[in-house]
C-alpha cells in the first residue's frame, strides 16, 4: 500500500534527506586515493549521530555498516573494508539516516582522481538519467513513465539497466510501496498522486545489465566486471510536481563543482 505524506511529514522527510546530503558532503571532503571505505564509514556514522539522527542502514536487514560502498564493478550493497581507494576507481556511496521517524536515502558515485573517459561518461549519463526519471514523477503519471525515461536515456548509449534492484517509496520505512524500476513502459504501473515520496535510483552498467551476488551475501557485482554507476535522490510530489528533498550541493561544494541541475525541481 502506498503511504501518502502530509506537507508536514514531507518537511520532516526533507530534514532526514538533508542529513544524508550533508553526510555525503562530509564523505566528499575526505574521499581520495589511499583512504579506506571503512574510514569513510566511520566519518559518516559519527556525523549522522552528531546531527541527532540514526544511521539508516546499520542493522537494517542486518547490514553491518552506515554506508553501502560499492567500487568499480560493484553495483550496490558493498560493505566497507580496509582496502584503500586508488586513483582511477569509482565508488557508489549510498547512505541512509533516520530522524523524527522518517528515513532519508540517497547515493552518489564518486570519481577517485582521474578516471577513464568511458567511465566518466557512464557517470554523467547515469546522473542525467536520474533527472530524466525525476521529471516524470508527477501527479497523474505512472511508475512505468519514470522507468521508461531512465531506460530510454541510458540504453541508447549501450548501457545495461539493472533489473533486479529498483527504487522505492520512502517514509517511516526505508522501503515502501511502490517499487520504482529503472526500466518500464510508458503509462504502465501504479499512478502517482500528491504527497507520494520515493527514492529514484538508477543503477546503470557500462556493459551487460546482468549482475550476481558476491559470497558475502550482500555485494552485488556486474557479471562482466565492467563498472557500474548509481545515483539516488529523494523526491516528493508537491502541487502535482516533483520536489527534490535531497541535494548533491554539499558534495558539489566539497568537490568544487558548479551545477544548476536541481533548480527545476525546487518549488
Ligand atoms: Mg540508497
Ligand atoms: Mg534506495
Amino acid at each position: 500500500m502506498i503511504k501518502i505524506k502530509t506537507l508536514e511529514e514531507i518537511e520532516l522527510m526533507r530534514e532526514s534527506a538533508l542529513i544524508v546530503s550533508k553526510t555525503l558532503g562530509e564523505v566528499a571532503k575526505a574521499i581520495k586515493p589511499g583512504v579506506t571505505t571503512l574510514q569513510l564509514d566511520k566519518i559518516a556514522e559519527e556525523y549522522i549521530r552528531d546531527l541527532g539522527a540514526i544511521p539508516g542502514f546499520l542493522g537494517l536487514y542486518d547490514f553491518p555498516n552506515t554506508l553501502c560502498m560499492s567500487p568499480n564493478e560493484q553495483v550496490v550493497h558493498g560493505i566497507p573494508n580496509n582496502t584503500p581507494l586508488k586513483e582511477g576507481d569509482i565508488i557508489s556511496v549510498d547512505c541512509g539516516a533516520l530522524k523524527n521517524g522518517f528515513y532519508g536515502d540517497h547515493a552518489y558515485t564518486f570519481e577517485i582522481g582521474e578516471v577513464a573517459e568511458e567511465t566518466k561518461k557512464l557517470l554523467r549519463i547515469t546522473k542525467e538519467s536520474l533527472y530524466a526519471g525525476i521529471k516524470e514523477f508527477r501527479a497523474g503519471n505512472r511508475v512505468g513513465d519514470v522507468g521508461f525515461a531512465i531506460q530510454n536515456y541510458t540504453e541508447k548509449h549501450g548501457y545495461g539497466v539493472v533489473r533486479e534492484l529498483v527504487g522505492h517509496g520512502l517514509g517511516k520505512e526505508m522501503h515502501e510501496d511502490p517499487e520504482m524500476p529503472n526500466y518500464g513502459r510508458r503509462g504502465r504501473g501504479k499512478k502517482f498522486k500528491e504527497g507520494m515520496v520515493v527514492a529514484i535510483e538508477p543503477m546503470i552498467n557500462l556493459g551487460t545489465h546482468q549482475i550476481k551476488q558476491f559470497s558475502d551475501g550482500w555485494t552485488i557485482k556486474t557479471v562482466d566486471l565492467k563498472p557500474s554507476a548509481h545515483f539516488e535522490h529523494d523526491v516528493a510530489i508537491v502541487s502535482g510536481k516533483p520536489e527534490l528533498l535531497s541535494t548533491f550541493q554539499y558534495v558539489y561544494d566539497a568537490l568544487g563543482i558548479v551545477s544548476d541541475e536541481e533548480d527545476e525541481f525546487r518549488q
